[in-house]
């Protein structure tokens, strides 16, 4: 989506014009707001979150025939702001709708590990084995979660090495998508989680993907790391991976009840378009919650409306996949 990279360049947290600042005590932030409208309003003309009338996503039908796996990075180099968590969230929801869904913890913070109850410090093996290992297959490596259809590549801080090592490996930018392209067939979908950095791993993540995914947190500061970004991903598609296309922005932590985070999300929509997902994330205090718990927030509150707004986004996600 070539129009992403036209409109980034410059753009910084001085767009944002006079945003509101410090509405408060930060609980006050919190809380569970009304769910995003997940079905077609009939009679039409609803505008959804991003001020854009909301789309009709239906469920996707069931798949006959399993992979290969398209392979999505979710990816922003700044911390903390929903790539973890939408990936676990994401993945979840893809899972309940039939897919075969692998996720690949590829930050060596293992916070999907942890999110999805796996104790990274006592894993034999990671995904640091399957790139630098000579002797070990996928699937000593991945395991299975709570959730059915769910799996998970984990990893640890060993993959912190590894980004140390693979500087010196020939095609070191190549390394995932050697490992991913032998697990592919047996998947619908691969969710890779970043590093918050632009480092070799993130770049290797890049180059294995067919999309991205970047989480935007609802923030006065959130589109100033989004050039950069948006400039790394030309780079790897001018010299690595041609075929890497954005799939979507999608707003994360925000808040319906204040200023400040509707005229981010308009900052962002008026500047990235419809790349931006119409699904929005809302800030609850049910995601850190679900951390903790070791499981999705499907799993954890499924009638949640945090929940319903990765239901939503699955659906979304499938319906930009399949209208190529
Ligand atoms: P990243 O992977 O980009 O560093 P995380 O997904 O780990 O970000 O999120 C950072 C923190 O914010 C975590 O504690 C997570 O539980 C919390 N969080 C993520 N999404 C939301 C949300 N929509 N509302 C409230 N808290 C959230
Ligand atoms: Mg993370």
């Amino acid at each position: 989506m070539a129009e992403a990279r036209e409109t980034a360049p410059g753009l910084d947290a001085g767009d944002f014009g006079t945003g509101e600042f410090g509405t408060g005590d930060p609980e006050a932030l919190f809380g569970s707001p009304p769910a995003a409208p997940t079905s077609n309003p009939a009679s039409g003309g609803v505008l959804g979150p991003t001020g854009r009338p909301w789309p009709d996503l239906p469920d996707p039908p069931p798949l006959t025939v399993h992979g290969p796996a398209l392979i999505i990075a979710m990816c922003n180099q700044k911390g903390g702001v929903g790539k973890t968590t939408s990936t676990i969230n994401l993945g979840a929801a893809l899972a309940e709708l039939g897919r075969h869904v692998l996720l690949v913890d590829f930050d060596p913070q293992g916070s999907l590990s942890v999110g999805l109850g796996v104790n990274p410090h006592t894993l034999d093996s990671s995904i640091y084995n399957l790139l630098l290992g000579r002797d070990i297959g996928f699937a000593e490596v991945i395991t299975g979660t709570s959730v059915e259809g769910l799996d998970l590549l984990p990893s640890n801080i060993d993959l912190s090495a590894a980004e140390v090592q693979l500087v010196s490996e020939v095609a070191r930018e190549q390394t995932l998508l050697r490992v991913l392209e032998k697990i592919r067939p047996h998947y619908d979908i691969i969710l890779i989680d970043c590093a918050p950095s632009l480092g070799l791993l993130t770049i290797n993540a890049l180059t294995a993907a067919d999309k991205v995914i970047m989480p935007l947190e609802c923030e006065f500061f959130a589109l100033r790391g989004i050039a950069l970004l948006t400039d790394t991903i030309a780079k790897v598609q001018d010299r690595l991976n041609p075929e890497l296309e954005i799939l979507g922005i999608l707003g994360t932590m925000y808040d319906a009840r204040t200023l400040h985070s509707r005229e981010v999300l308009e900052r962002v929509v008026s500047a990235f378009g419809e790349t931006v997902f119409h699904t929005v994330i809302r800030r609850t205090v049910k995601f850190p919650e679900t951390t903790v718990a070791g499981e999705p927030i499907t799993t954890y509150a499924p009638a949640s409306a945090g929940a319903e707004s990765y239901r939503t986004l699955a659906r979304e996600v499938l319906a930009r996949c399949h209208a190529e």
